[in-house]
């Protein structure tokens, strides 16, 4: 879906107001589309048993909000993968948690929050087809296709969005502002001070 950006400050509550510059996706977008999403993936799995594979941690409201839509027998199971990078830039990937379901012959969807350069869907998704699965379908929330390193591409996307680190609804900038219940850009100066305290350690 193509976005329409709004430079609003409306919907922000006051807590966040002196940190988020705007919100790029509201909350009202994001529950209509996730819906429609659902209902694609749901048409397309055909009732059959499926293994949804979530991405750490930035998934946890798409997932949340995306199977309960989902009307099929599925059984949730996590990767956990962290970029040690500074600040905004990806670093080096690390696997924090490993699969633990058996996926082999099943149908698998793999959930992350936004496909960014690719470097991540090109460690996870050789890993999960050693596992010899029926078939892999990739669902991410956000695609930034300017960003693209990877020859990658995800077979359902929620929304595009330009080359913004954004933040909210799961994803987080220095671990902080998951909590968001829309998808917004800081302020210039939030990342650059936090910056600071990141690359000196
Ligand atoms: P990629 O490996 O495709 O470059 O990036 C994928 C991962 O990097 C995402 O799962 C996410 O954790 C992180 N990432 C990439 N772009 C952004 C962004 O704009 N905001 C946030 N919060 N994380 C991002
Ligand atoms: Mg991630």
């Amino acid at each position: 879906m193509k976005l329409k950006t709004k430079k609003s400050k409306a919907g922000i509550s006051g807590n966040w107001r002196k940190e988020v510059e705007r919100v790029l996706i509201t909350e009202e977008q994001l529950a209509r589309r996730v819906k429609i999403l659902a209902g694609e993936i749901e048409r397309d799995f055909r009732g059959r048993e499926t293994v949804v594979v979530s991405l750490l941690s930035g998934t946890v409201m798409f997932l949340a909000d995306l199977i309960r839509h989902l009307n099929l027998p599925l059984r949730l199971d996590f990767i956990g993968v962290s970029s040690y990078g500074a600040g905004t830039e990806s670093g080096e990937l690390v696997f924090t948690k490993e699969l633990r379901l058996d996926v082999r012959g099943r149908d698998v969807l793999l959930v992350d929050d936004i496909l960014d350069t690719g470097k991540t869907m090109s460690r996870v998704l050789p890993k999960l087809r050693a596992l010899k699965p029926r078939r892999i379908k990739v669902c991410v929330l956000l695609d930034k296709p300017s960003h693209r390193v990877e020859k990658i591409r995800a077979d359902y996307v929620g929304f595009a969005v330009p080359d913004f680190f954004v933040v909210g609804y799961g994803l987080d900038f220095a671990e902080r502002y998951r909590n968001l219940p829309f998808v917004g850009i800081l302020y210039p100066h939030i990342y650059k001070e936090a910056c600071k305290i990141v690359c000196k350690k």
